[in-house]
């Protein structure tokens, strides 16, 4: 604005001839920009704006919504979504979003009082909540808990995505046939990769499938791929594991001579070494099979940094491990 004005004082004569016209300009001018800050503070003409907790819902909801809606993802790979706890940014992203995704079933713990906060002014949905109560695994000795890592599944991620489809073209009707189109598209693609994993599996001897990682991440996976499945830690890596998990676990893999273990890329893998060493030192050589991906995608840019590509390398590692 400042520039405006030393443009009407440059001189004398050029003030005097086109003071009135430039008065106006001024005005209109002054009026625009109202306007324009108006918009900006209180309607918002672009596109939808959609918060996703997990890597995971990001990718599947970016598959939905293609280019009509901006969807930014707040946990990038390597981080526990059990510990996760929003930055000063996210609480940024996730107040201007128009929708927000997140996994639910106490996966993301520690983000549960802002987003319940932000559940009374806008759409927060809560994807593995929505999926039918029998399809959920109770963990064993906690009958009232759900296990929430249900992109294992790929069958049952694939109801997820229906329900993020809903949601998105709630939120923005105008664009609905566009969500319904790309998510046909993808739900093709995740029925493909079910029963590659299923084809997969399969090639394993059944008393080969046996999947021993850092956390109980892996129920869903073992139920659709008729894996056994045992972790040091509970379904959250937030409760704390003892000597006696240890023992149990170095007990269980002795005795069937299971030949490999797993480790996470979202949760430190010195919580297996003494499994490792507590093997051998009964005689039993356990190998670290490979890392998989459990509660995080791999690294942007890399075959594992999709959902897809996730469940690909986690099952390439698994097999080449086991057979
Ligand atoms: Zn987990």
């Amino acid at each position: 604005m400042a520039n405006l004005f030393v443009v009407v004082y440059v001189s004398k004569r050029l003030r005097m001839r086109y003071s009135l016209p430039l008065f106006f300009i001024i005005l209109l001018l002054l009026a625009l920009l109202a306007c324009n800050d108006q918009t900006t503070n209180n309607t918002y003409n672009g596109p939808l704006r959609v918060v996703c907790t997990t890597g995971m819902i990001g990718d599947a909801v970016q598959h939905i919504a293609g280019s009509k809606a901006k969807v930014r993802t707040l946990m990038r790979s390597g981080v526990d979504p059990h510990l996760y706890k929003a930055t000063q940014g996210d609480l940024e992203l996730l107040t201007a979003a128009d929708v927000i995704f997140f996994n639910g079933l106490h996966l993301e713990g520690k983000m549960t009082e802002v987003l319940r906060k932000l559940s009374r002014t806008k759409r927060v949905i809560a994807l593995a909540d929505s999926l039918p109560s029998e399809r959920l695994m109770r963990p064993s000795g906690q009958p009232h808990a759900y296990d929430p890592h249900v992109w294992f599944d790929v069958s049952l991620w694939r109801e997820v995505v229906l329900v993020a489809t809903r949601a998105l073209a709630q939120a923005d009707p105008i664009h609905q046939q566009v969500y319904h189109q790309n998510a046909e598209a993808y739900l093709v693609r995740l029925d493909s990769l079910h029963q590659w994993v299923q084809k997969r599996m399969a090639a394993l001897p059944p008393d080969r499938r046996v999947l021993v990682t850092a956390h109980d991440a892996f129920g869903y996976f073992g139920r659709a791929y008729q894996a056994e499945v045992r972790g040091l830690q509970g379904i959250s890596t937030a409760s704390e594991y003892g000597l006696h998990d240890v023992s149990a676990l170095v007990d269980f893999l002795t005795q069937r001579r299971i030949k490999a273990i797993f480790v996470e890329s979202s949760v430190p893998a010195k919580a297996l070494e003494a499994v490792v060493e507590g093997c051998a030192r009964r005689g039993h050589v356990v190998a670290i099979g490979g890392q998989l991906y459990s509660d995080a995608l791999g690294e942007t840019g890399t075959p594992a940094g999709t959902y897809e590509g996730m469940v690909r390398a986690n099952v390439e590692t698994i097999v080449k491990s086991l057979q």
